[in-house]
């Protein structure tokens, strides 16, 4: 497809008025991501920003160097490379593509000129950012009251409202990263909504054949953010 056909669907680019989206056209190039690609490390000096369309972006924190653990989740509700136009050419954290989809990535340079120059990207970039530290704030909040099925169930939502579908493949080591415990935490979480009939899981695959019924089993932290994405 091309790009030019390409419905905007990343709500950063979404916001742009017309003439701006076709006149930064050219620059924006279609990338098809698959899950477990990594576009960038914490440090490394960023060459392009990403606007998830239908990809799924999971930004990591790697600590102690070896400690992996999920502070944000990303799609079309913002994009990865911010920190640039904030001043850091460097990625702040790993950033692993969760669900296989499509993005459109611009160099980065352009990218900060053009958030500097343009009034109403400046305005949905920080936006985003304002956004995305709400969500790592809440998360963290998240992690030290709320237990890990309330915990799981909060994730999943997040992964289904960025994702457009309630049907998505994690492992139980990203979901350890999601939740900071070890894989018997997870499987049991994973195995307690199965019960409650709330999801379907198997090898990996996530049906979330009861949204409501996921949403009660939530924490409190999902309500307190919904209506932020979209
Ligand atoms: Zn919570």
């Amino acid at each position: 497809m091309l790009q030019s056909q390409l419905p905007v669907v990343n709500k950063i680019l979404g916001s742009l008025p017309r003439s701006d989206y076709q006149r930064l056209l050219p620059h924006l190039e279609l990338v098809e991501l698959s899950a477990g690609d990594v576009l960038g490390e914490p440090g490394e000096t960023l060459r392009h920003v990403y606007f998830p369309s239908d990809a799924l972006l999971s930004f990591l924190n790697l600590v102690d160097g070896k400690n992996v653990f999920a502070v944000a989740l990303t799609g079309r509700d913002g994009m990865f490379g911010a920190a640039a136009a904030l001043g850091s050419p460097l990625s702040p954290y790993r950033a692993l593509v969760l669900g296989s989809g499509s993005a459109l990535r611009m160099k980065t340079k352009l990218f900060v000129q053009e958030f500097r120059s343009n009034e109403v990207l400046r305005d949905a970039v920080l936006r985003y950012v304002l956004a995305l530290t709400l969500q790592i704030s809440e998360s963290a909040a998240c992690n030290r009251f709320h237990l890990i099925e309330e915990r799981l169930a909060r994730w999943l939502l997040m992964m289904r409202d960025r994702f457009s579908s309630g049907q998505f493949h994690i492992t139980h080591e990203m979901m350890g990263h999601l939740l900071g415990v070890r894989r018997v935490g997870v499987t049991n979480a994973a195995q307690s909504l199965k019960q409650r009939a709330l999801i379907d899981y198997s090898r990996g695959a996530i049906d979330i054949v009861d949204g409501p019924g996921l949403k009660e089993a939530a924490c409190s932290c999902y309500r307190k953010v919904e209506g932020r994405h979209g």
